[in-house]
């Protein structure tokens, strides 16, 4: 089988560089950056073409910087599977494409 194509965003300018997501990552597909963000903190990157979207990474994070994405493969598009917000009142998780109810 075909492993999931997947991707993530970090907000790198809200990244602290804690490197949990780094360690995280089952992929070992990211590191910290040499550069420093506005902060001061070298932050997450990307580096290898080998993400599966498992969202270890956007759910490890304390700042809830990163979001998942998953190549669909009918339309080829990315679609976010995990984003997590308002870590510092409401936390809200979403892990999984969209999915309509059944019932
Ligand atoms: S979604 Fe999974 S495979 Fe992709 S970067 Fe995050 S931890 Fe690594
Ligand atoms: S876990 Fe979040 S804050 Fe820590 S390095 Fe990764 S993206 Fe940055």
């Amino acid at each position: 089988m075909a492993k999931v194509r997947g991707d993530i965003k970090v907000d790198i300018e809200q990244c602290k560089g804690c490197e949990l997501c780094v360690v995280a990552c089952p992929q070992d597909a990211l590191t910290l950056s040499k550069e420093i963000n506005k902060q001061g903190y070298h932050y997450a990157l990307l580096v290898e073409d080998v993400c599966t979207g498992c969202t270890n990474c956007a759910l490890v994070c304390p700042d809830a910087v990163i979001t998942v994405y998953r190549e669909d493969k009918k339309s080829g598009k990315k679609i976010p599977v995990a984003e997590v917000r308002n870590v510092t009142g409401d936390i809200r998780i979403t892990v999984g494409a969209d999915e309509e109810a059944e019932g």
